[in-house]
């Protein structure tokens, strides 16, 4: 059969069939432990992350089919499971790095992962360069002979500024540097990451994967099996592997995660089209539109659509931003992305409040400037709540 389409990889996920029947959904394994018939077949399965299950810290078969799944989504060799997506980051971090390595990683990155980078620097010697992540000069120039590890977001927050995959991840792959990139914000649906030369492909699982709210999780893809071994076993001294219950629920959310993504960007399309238009708005970003500084790189890198995060600057400053967060009615005012209902957030007088002018500046982010993440919800009745929360604003 020709390959398949995300909609249908979605839905014929790997199941496993025990004594021969056939489940046409994913059981739930939760039981913690399995048994063996042999010494000898029980030390094969401490050998790698795809021996036989024996504890879930190490693996588990709900565990393995949501792995095996989103392997076949962003085309890896293989996966790992974590119990969030600063599980599997950390994992993937502290599995490759050690003291006196060089990490170069992109300016604009989630908060936590900049932490750990952090603490990476203050705690285990490892110097780490920051990037713009769309200028391959200044990434190529950025490496040093102990450059271990690139790391990247396909689209950075709150700005959505798209990195430049292809570009970068050549210049890693003749540099013999790690390529890693968080591939939460466009999900396997909207980009593919190790068709343009990621080594490692890394999800917040709890936001599109899982995609209803009711998840924590992360995963690591891995483009191949060394790479994949390497992780894993780290990943079981970490520990912070996924419940089979988490893995149970995120692939039952997975199987429609190319129909949300649809309506995740054409709500978001058609919402900051009528807000550019606003005599509120000074300015939108948005990949999607024209005129958005990473509209050229999202036409090559993301042709299908940009996700549902977007952000827009009110004309009537800080203060505007923190009135329309507080009228807004339908949309919830809280932090987080990727579920079916829409949020708005304003950074300036919440999860950034303690920034200068400067550092909000430095972070792409304005004192006026808003976010949204956008629902499934029909978008005309989220534009009824926007137009009256521009109006009180
Ligand atoms: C939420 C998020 C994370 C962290 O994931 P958790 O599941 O909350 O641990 C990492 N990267 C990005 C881009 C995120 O949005």
């Amino acid at each position: 059969m020709s390959p398949l389409h995300p909609e249908t990889r979605a839905v014929h996920v790997p199941i496993p069939e025990p004594d021969g029947s056939r489940p046409l959904g994913v059981p739930l394994y939760q039981g913690h432990l399995f048994g063996f018939d042999s010494a000898d077949a029980m030390a094969e399965a401490f050998e790698g992350p795809d021996g036989a299950f024996f504890y879930n810290r190490l693996g588990n078969p709900t565990t393995r089919s949501l792995e095996d799944a989103v392997a076949g989504l962003e085309g890896g060799a293989g996966a790992l499971a974590f119990g969030s997506g600063m599980g599997a980051i950390s994992a993937v971090l502290l599995g490759l790095l050690r003291s006196g390595d060089h990490v170069v990683a992109q300016n604009a990155l989630y908060g936590g992962t900049h932490s750990v980078l952090h603490d990476l620097t203050e705690r285990w010697n490892v110097d780490v360069t920051y990037i713009s992540g769309d200028d391959p000069a200044e990434a190529k120039a950025a490496l040093r002979p102990n450059t271990k590890v690139m790391y990247l977001e396909t689209l950075a927050n709150p700005t959505s500024q798209v990195s430049d995959l292809p570009e970068l991840f050549a210049i890693t792959r003749s540099a013999g540097v790690v390529g890693v990139v968080d591939n939460t914000f466009a999900s396997p649906v909207l980009c593919r990451p190790i068709e343009h030369g990621a080594d490692i492909v890394v999800h917040s699982v709890t936001k599109y994967l899982s995609g209803h709210g009711d998840v924590l999780g992360g995963v690591a893809v891995f483009a191949d099996a060394a790479l994949h071994r390497t992780i894993w076993s780290y990943a079981s001294e970490l520990g912070a592997s996924a419940d089979p219950f988490a893995a149970w629920l995120t692939l039952r959310g997975l199987q429609t995660l190319p129909l949300r993504m649809a309506r995740h960007c054409a709500n978001a399309e058609l919402l900051t089209a009528r807000l550019a238009s606003h005599p509120a708005v000074s300015r939108v970003r948005y990949p999607a539109l024209p005129g958005d500084p990473s509209h050229e790189l999202a036409r090559t890198l993301l042709p299908d659509g940009c996700g549902g995060v977007f952000a827009f600057d009110l004309a009537g400053g800080r203060e505007a931003g923190a009135r329309f967060v507080g009228a807004i009615q339908l949309a919830a005012l809280a932090p987080s992305l990727g579920a079916v209902k829409t949020l708005v957030l304003h950074p300036a007088s919440t999860s950034h409040r303690q920034l200068s002018a400067e550092e909000l500046a430095a972070a792409g982010i304005g004192a006026a400037t808003v976010r949204v993440a956008a629902g499934i919800e029909h978008p005309e009745d989220l534009w009824t709540d926007f137009a009256q929360a521009l109006d009180a604003a």
